[in-house]
This record gives C-alpha cells, structure tokens and sequence, in this order.
C-alpha cells in the first residue's frame, strides 16, 4: 500500500502535471467510487486545478468550491489516461479536463484514471467542499502528520493510548500516513521493538521514533520525487520490511517475521529486542 512519501510525491508530480486544467467533467466507472452525494462533483466543472495536496493517505485534488479526496487503498493508482478507454481494466472513477495545446504543438487531452486491482474495491472517491474539508469526513479523525508531528505532542499521544508501538503507527487516528512498511522501518532505525509499549517508550521513546521518522520519510521522498510514476511495493527499498531471513544491514542480524493475517511485523533481534526472538503467532500456533 503506498504510504505518506509516495502519496506526498505523487501529489506533487500530479500537480506539476494538472494544475491550472479545467475539470470538464468526473466520471465514475464503478457504482462503489463515488463515497459522497453532496456536494456534486459538477460544482467544479469549468473550474481549473487549483492544487493537488496531501492529507495521511488521502490525495486532495482542489479545485473551488469542491475538492475531491481520493484513497487509494491497497492497489489503487490514480494515473494519467491518454488512451480514454471506456471500460479500463480495474477502472472506477475518471476526472476528464479540457483540452489544451501541448508544449510538442499537439492537444494535451490526458485524463486522470484511478483505477483498482483486484477485487476489494475499497479506493474511493469523496467529493467535499473546499471550505473546510479537513474538518469533514473521511479527513476530520486523523491524527497529526508522521512527517511534521513534534516530539512533545507524541510522547503525549504514548501517554494517553497505552499500546504496542507497532499497531500505534499505523493506526490513522493517532498518526497519519504511516502504513506496514514505515511502521516496520520506523521502529527499526529507532531501535525500539515493535511489541514495545508506548506508555513505557516515554518522551526518550517518541524523540526516537521522531527522528526515526523523519530520516526514514526524507530518504523515500527523495527516492520517489525521482521517478515518473508511483513506485509499486517491489520499488521499495527497505532495510528490514520484506526481508525476512536476509541480514540486517545495520548489524547483520538475521531480519525475522511475526506474521499476522495480512500483514508482517519484520524486525533485527540484535537492534531492537536485545537479541530476543519475538513468539511468530503462525508457528506456535501450530506448535500449540
Ligand atoms: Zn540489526
């Protein structure tokens, strides 16, 4: 799933792309797209891109008086479309722009397509006014920035929500944009365990996670502002998420797994656990 650094860079390369381009008209290609009934979409027809921004995971493509905020989910992209096919593979909602002469003389008629692999169906589309918006659902419960959050207002949310640090990242309302991989990453350049709790991590534990944090976020940026396109999770590089078995590049550990249905908690015992090797429910499930 992609995370703050490339939804942030993909922003930015979107608004690079569109700014200033006149909505003609939105589209949805699938029943389940379009999350919102009110306000409509067609309040931002002939309106030009005012901006493409960021909030956790969700792209905020403004435009006035409506924006409209799109989540990706877990293989949702949200691309550039010159081909305009009508029923696109994957295909659930369309943002059609005016036309305009492009740089190389010809028209610039690209569309933006977001579309879904497999069969969740769970990206989507909110149409909110731009007034405001950040106050509204789906934006108005998330947390405070991964990339900005001060260490102070952290060691406070460790205070107040007593839980393992691991499942505290990625959980949007407390933090936003943090998903498997960072929170993976995060608690392994802190040097923390992911089974760590957060009421006992204290403000020397959120300073860590914070710088942490913010060098893990700074390095992926820069990865994905150099690329063209979103990178796919096989883009990625990590020093322990997905590298169950390979040695940590930090210590040469060997990186090991807890895994959960979904999802894999990767960690380096000698970096984070003092050597310990954390119980992998799947195995003494089996063992039991
Ligand atoms: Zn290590």
């Amino acid at each position: 799933m992609p995370e703050m650094p490339e939804i942030q860079a993909h922003a930015e390369r979107l608004e690079a792309r569109f700014r200033e381009r006149v909505l003609e008209r939105f589209t949805p290609l699938n029943f389940t797209a379009l999350k919102t009934a009110v306000p409509a979409p067609d309040e931002a027809y002939g309106q030009p891109l005012v901006g493409v921004g960021r909030r956790g995971k969700y792209l905020l493509l403004r435009f006035e008086p409506v924006t409209f905020v799109v989540h990706l989910m877990q293989g949702g992209r949200l691309s550039v479309d010159t081909k305009r096919s009508k029923k696109p593979r994957g295909g659930q909602a369309r943002f059609v722009f005016a036309p305009i002469e492009s740089d190389g003389g010809g028209m610039n008629d690209a569309a933006l397509l977001l579309t879904e692999q497999g069969t969740e169906r769970r990206a989507g589309v909110w149409c909110l006014p731009t007034t405001g918006a950040l106050e509204l659902p789906p934006l108005d419960k998330l947390g405070p920035e991964a990339a900005t959050i001060e260490a102070a207002d952290l060691a406070g949310l460790f205070a107040a929500n007593s839980m393992r640090i691991h499942g505290f990242l990625r959980d949007q309302h407390l933090v936003a944009g943090i998903g498997r991989r960072l929170a993976n990453e995060v608690c392994h350049r802190a040097r923390i365990s992911p089974f760590a709790t957060t009421k006992k991590l204290g403000a020397e534990g959120a300073t860590a996670v914070v710088d942490a944090l913010r060098a893990a976020i700074a390095d992926d940026l820069e990865v994905e502002r150099g690329r063209d396109d979103m990178s796919s999770s096989k883009d990625r590089t990590s020093r322990v998420h997905g590298r169950t078995g390979e040695p940590c590049p930090v210590c040469g550990d060997e990186v090991r797994a807890v895994e959960y249905s979904g999802y894999t908690v990767n960690y380096c015992p000698t970096c984070q656990t003092g050597g310990k090797i954390l119980a992998d429910n799947t195995t003494s499930k089996f063992l039991k």
